[in-house]
Order: C-alpha cells, then structure tokens, then sequence
C-alpha cells in the first residue's frame, strides 16, 4: 500500500490527524492494534477545552458536541467545610466542555467512515522501517493474517503510551523525563443524575475526591487510592461512603446521590514527556510523545492541540514542500507539552494527601490562595480553561 501519511494509532490522535489532513486534501492510512468497538467504548478523558472545541467545530465535528455537551464556567476547589468556585468565563473569557472521549471517538469515526478513511483495525506485528529516508514504511500482520506493507512519506506515531512509535527513535536522539506518584484513581461510572453542576475538586485528609459527569443521568467519580490498590476489594458501599467523607456530604446542606456503579477500575498516574517529537520523517503526537496524570484534564486535550499544529504542517510539507512548519513542530509543540505537564502535576501535588503533615499545611495554603486572590484564580483558570492552540 502506498500513501502520503502512515498514522498508526486510530485514538482521538490518530482519527483527528487523519481528518484533517484529509481537509487539507493529504491522504493517510490509518493502523489500529485493537477493534473499533474496543477503541470507541474505553472510558476515558471528559473534559474538553475551549481550544479543543473550537478546534473540532472549524473542523466540521461540532455538530453533536454543540447539541449534546454540558459547557462549565469553572470548577469548584474545597476542603473540609469550604467549598469555593472558580468563574473560568470571569476571569479568563474561556469555558470547558464536558463531553466524554468515547463521544468525540464516535463523532471522528463516523465523520472518517463517511469520507471513506482506510483503516485497519485488529492489526498486528506493527513495526516502523527506513524512517531517514524520504521513503519511510510500516509494516503489519492485517486482521486475515496477511503480511502487509505501507510506504509513505511521513510517518505519525498517534500509538498512545503503549505503541511502538516513540522506541523507533534512535538511542542517541530520544530523551525523556518521568515522574511517578505515589497514588492512583479509583475511578466509577454510575447511573445517577450528578449532585452537582459543575465539576468539584475536593481535598481531603483521607485522600482526594473528584466528583465529575457524562451526561445528566450519568456521573463519573474518583477516590485517591494507594498504587496497587485492586478496584474489586471496594465495596460500592464503602466507596460511596468514602466520597460522602471527601466530598463533603451534609455541609451547607449539600447532599451526593449515590446510585448503581456500571463501571469501576484503578488508574495509575504518570508524568512522562519524549522529546523530540519528530525525527526524520516520523512524528509523534498525543500520548506516544507524552502522558499526564488526569488531574488537570489535559491528555486528551493536548493531544488535539499536537495534531491542530500537525496536520497544517505535513500540507505545507506535503503540497508545497515547505518545511518550516514540519521543522519547527516538535519545539512549538512541547512548549505547550511542558506548561501542561507542569499544570497536571501543580494540580495532582496540590490536591492529594501524602501523609506528611508538611505537604497538607502547604496543599490548603496553595487552596486559600487560588480561591481567594484573583492573580492565584486567574492562573488555575486559564491553564485549565486551556491556552491557545499553538501557545
Ligand atoms: C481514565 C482516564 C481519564 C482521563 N481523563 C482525561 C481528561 O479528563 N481530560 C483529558 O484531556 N485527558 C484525559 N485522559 C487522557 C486521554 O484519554 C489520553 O490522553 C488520550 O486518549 C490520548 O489520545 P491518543 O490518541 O494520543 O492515545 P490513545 O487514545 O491511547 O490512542 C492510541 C491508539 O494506538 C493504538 N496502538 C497502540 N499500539 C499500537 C500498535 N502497535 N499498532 C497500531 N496501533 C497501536 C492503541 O490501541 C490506541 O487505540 C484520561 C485518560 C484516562 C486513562
């Protein structure tokens, strides 16, 4: 097979560099290890930001988020016996959306379905070749069985944190940098109505608490939990019970429903940036370049921005044979990749206990500040509201 872009990886990454680089009339192939319905369902990132939405709206994908997302001014930040909200819209002009993943997927699958995308799902053997050259190639076992070859002239790693894309770089190019935190997530999907409006960020002596949503009738929750904790020696009682204690039920009159749990699972968190983001003719975007901790509701997010700054410089790269964009992709993109690994990590250090009694004076210290001075305020909205595509 022959095309001008080889995306491997069929994520929100992957399915949004190959729509619009089909807008800017750049073919691509697309290379999935799992099956759609595997890639559509994972229950994932569910906050977009404003530069995400604007992003997919110009690219013709804003039709049922418009109709169907809840958009949030801000999000509460609170601890025992206070409860703060932060106006994102007061103080920085921009909003969040809250609208899950698994919706921006289907709204990217059936826009590249009805363009005719050829993808290849439940692939196998997934390995890259000749990447210096203006001849890179990839190749796989297809989902019959068969051995197969795509020849392109750039590849595009959108293969999350578990693809091979980022090891292809050579030895002597890559470095990275990582951090691991001492807890995970246990994170439920329930069917009850959210007891809230807008997101709330809760600190806590037992650990942190995120009380989050899908839609009006579906909430999403998470409890700060030691790493290894395994999600099935939770009780639903005792984790309802525990986010009543974190969340703060029956202060100020504020009552959380609890409801049925669909869905419960553990999340490990991570900060890891690879840089640099392309090398030859491979380019990496979204996790296979670098992976926060969801604290701060960017992975997603900034893999839409990697792939807003892409797409426009493979067309000029491709169509024109202007380099500059392509050339200057992994710099402009981690300059963003970095304020928001430093902003997941602020909020994730911010927020969840550690033990040490140190740690808390500072972490309620921190809270007091961005709840009450607006400089502190500003600063959490607008990394949160998100910076422009390109920042
Ligand atoms: C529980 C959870 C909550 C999150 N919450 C948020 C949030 O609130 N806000 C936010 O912005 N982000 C959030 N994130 C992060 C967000 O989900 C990711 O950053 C996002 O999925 C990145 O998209 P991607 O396309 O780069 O990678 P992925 O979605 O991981 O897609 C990569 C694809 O590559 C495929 N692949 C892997 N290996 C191969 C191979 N060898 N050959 C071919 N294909 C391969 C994979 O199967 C996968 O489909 C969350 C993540 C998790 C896990």
């Amino acid at each position: 097979m022959r095309t001008q872009v080889a995306i491997i990886g069929a994520g929100p990454a992957g399915m949004l560099l190959a729509h619009l680089l089909a807008a800017e009339g750049v073919e691509s192939i697309v290379l999935e290890i799992r099956s759609q319905a595997y890639v559509a369902g994972r229950i994932r990132a569910g906050i977009l930001e404003q530069s995400t939405v604007d992003l997919l709206r110009s690219a013709g994908l804003g039709e049922r988020l418009d109709r169907e997302a809840f958009e949030h001014r801000g999000i509460y930040l609170q601890w025992p016996d206070e409860r703060h909200h932060l106006d994102f819209v007061e103080l920085t002009g921009r909003s969040v959306f809250v609208y899950g993943q698994t919706q921006v997927q289907k709204d990217l699958v059936a826009a590249r379905e009805a363009a005719g995308q050829e993808v290849h799902y439940e692939i196998s053997d997934t390995v890259l070749h000749d990447l210096e050259s203006d001849e890179p190639s990839v190749t796989f076992t297809d989902s019959s069985g068969v051995a197969q070859r795509v020849t392109a002239s750039v590849v595009v790693g959108c293969d999350g944190s578990f693809g091979p894309s980022r090891a292809a770089l050579p030895d002597g190019v890559r470095r990275s940098w990582e951090k691991t935190y001492p807890h995970s997530w246990l994170g439920i999907l329930a069917d009850v109505a959210p007891s809230t409006d807008e997101l709330i960020y809760a600190w806590h002596p037992d650990g942190f608490a995120l009380h989050s949503m899908r839609s009006s009738t579906v909430s999403r929750l998470y409890l700060q939990v030691p790493n290894g904790t395994d999600a099935q020696t939770w009780s639903d009682d005792r984790i309802w019970e525990s986010l009543a204690t974190r969340l703060g039920h029956g202060e100020g009159g504020w009552k959380l429903t609890p409801g049925p749990i669909t869905e419960k699972s553990v999340l490990p968190m991570r900060s890891f940036v690879q840089t640099p983001m392309r090398h030859g003719r491979l380019f990496l975007a979204g996790d296979s370049a670098h992976i926060v901790p969801p604290t701060g509701a960017k992975g997603l997010n900034l893999a839409v921005a990697d792939v807003g700054l892409l797409a426009p410089a493979l067309a000029a790269l491709l169509l024109g044979g202007d380099s500059r964009l392509a050339d200057a992709y992994s710099e402009t993109a981690l300059r963003r990749v970095w304020r928001c690994t430093h902003f997941s990590w602020w909020m994730t250090t911010m927020l969840h206990a550690t033990g040490d009694p140190f740690d808390e004076q500072l972490q309620l210290s921190q809270l007091r500040w961005v709840t009450s001075s607006e400089a502190g305020a500003t600063g959490l909205a607008e990394n949160y509201a998100g910076l422009p595509i390109g920042f």
